[in-house]
């Protein structure tokens, strides 16, 4: 059939994600161009991106370092596999990403984060089995977590919502409590109270036996189940029991990862070193998809020894280390870099912190939470969960700030590049919606 007799405004073709279509339809919103931290929609106007994309445009859009690397790299080598062979750009990125992260020594490149957590979970059960440890299947996990949407990361799912349409996928799975408790509502950065809910761990090693559990699976602050900073002393505790018991730590630093705590990655700001880490999104500024797991030497070699030593780690995306990802890589950590973006985050986290706890006496605000530039404003229910969160994205987009309602919760995390004008918009902007 010739192009042109599709409807020039087909709205059908693309089964879009996470969306109800037939509603999308209604209201289309669309976005044709990007610049900073503002997004341009398809009659011109102008909207401040307080999501950063989704939570992944850390240095703010079109930046023209990155935007270079990436068209020198399609022009010079577009594409080639690394299964036994390889290109220098893709080793030299994984040399870039790991000097970022002390303690840990290699990078395995995906695609997503999805992909990464999906990784992470094959490198820990097969860990275990390297050193003659099968048993060690169960994985653990909270609720309210986010891992992506492949089958490992909906199993993880703490979210009832990403979970229903699909039973049970891996089935040893178990989850602890989030950790927003009412005691903690409107805490400045991490709550004071609450590390005691890490007991929920020792819980599942009394009742399952620590030695059958293969790995713990956290985001350091929750972010897509709706921004929750962990209390002070919960992941130390989380780390204990993980090192008692053999367990492997996992952070899920997909949105945490390249400078949103103010540190490459959120271990560095809690102090907590996991033992993998899977990262995407800010990698490569989120311009070409890319995700990764983070491993130090220990757990690698652990496939090169033992009763059930391999080769390596059998396991690998035709995509793994695409060399415009490379490319967008590198460029990417320049830019944070020369532009000190993560600087920059610590420098102006504390005038986010004041401009969003200044709104918590405002009508309608149940809670608010933060950490580094990440913040959600959690409003009253009002009739059926989500239809305030609904309103307030409708009406901000409206006024020009973009923001992403999670039930009630609407959750920020804009370009790292924000200024503190920047955040003064933001805040008149949800002053004048909550004021009404
Ligand atoms: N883990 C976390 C913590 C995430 O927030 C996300 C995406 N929001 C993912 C995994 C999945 O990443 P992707 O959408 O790139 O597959």
């Amino acid at each position: 059939m010739p192009d042109t007799a599709r409807a020039p405004n087909d709205l059908d073709s693309f089964w879009m994600p996470f969306t109800p279509s037939r509603t999308f339809k209604d209201n289309p919103r669309m976005i044709t161009g990007a610049k900073g931290i503002h997004y341009t929609d398809v009659s011109g106007k102008e909207l401040i991106d307080g999501t950063g994309g989704l939570w992944c445009c850390n240095a703010g859009h079109g930046h023209p370092g990155i935007t270079k690397a990436i068209q020198d790299q399609a022009a010079t080598l577009d594409y080639v596999h690394n299964f036994n062979q390889g290109h220098p750009i893709a080793f030299e990125a994984a040399s870039r990403v790991v000097a970022l992260a002390p303690g840990f020594d290699h990078i395995f490149f995906t695609n997503s984060g999805s992909e990464a957590i999906d990784t992470a979970m094959k490198i820990a059960l097969a860990y275990h089995r390297a050193q003659g440890q099968a048993e060690r299947r169960i994985l653990v996990a909270r609720e309210k977590a986010y891992h992506g949407i492949n089958v490992g990361g909906t199993s993880l799912a703490g979210l009832p919502l990403n979970r229903a349409q699909f039973g049970t996928l891996y089935p040893h799975v178990h989850h602890m409590r989030n950790t927003g408790t009412e005691a903690n509502r409107f805490s400045r950065g991490q709550p004071e109270s609450g590390a005691e809910m890490a007991e929920d761990l020792q819980r599942l090693v009394d009742l399952h036996g620590g030695g059958n559990i293969a790995a713990v699976f956290v985001e350091p602050v929750v972010g897509a189940g709706g921004v929750y900073p962990p209390p002070k002393g919960y992941l130390e505790r989380l780390r204990e029991i993980c090192d008692t018991h053999g367990i492997l730590l996992v952070f899920d630093e997909v949105i945490t990862g390249f400078g949103r705590t103010g540190e490459a990655f959120a271990y560095q700001a809690f102090g907590v070193t996991p033992d993998l880490i899977t990262c995407a999104k800010g990698i490569t500024n989120a311009t070409v998809p890319m995700g990764g797991v983070l491993v130090p030497t220990r757990v690698r070699e652990a496939f090169l020894k033992g009763p059930h030593a391999m080769p390596d780690l059998f396991h690998g995306y035709t995509y793994s280390g695409h060399p415009l990802a490379a490319a967008a890589a590198i460029a990417t950590l320049d830019a944070y870099r020369d532009d000190e973006i993560f600087e920059n985050v610590k420098r102006v986290a504390p005038v986010w912190e004041d401009m969003l706890h200044g709104l918590a006496d405002l009508p309608g605000v149940k809670d608010i939470r933060n950490y580094g530039l990440l913040g959600a404003v959690e409003l009253e229910t009002q009739g059926d969960v989500g239809a305030a969160g609904k309103a307030a994205h409708a009406a901000l987009w409206d006024a020009g700030l973009i923001v992403r309602p999670i039930g009630d919760s609407c959750a920020m995390s804009p370009p790292l590049i924000l200024t503190e004008d920047d955040i003064a918009r933001i805040g008149d902007i949800w002053r004048t919606y909550l004021k009404g």
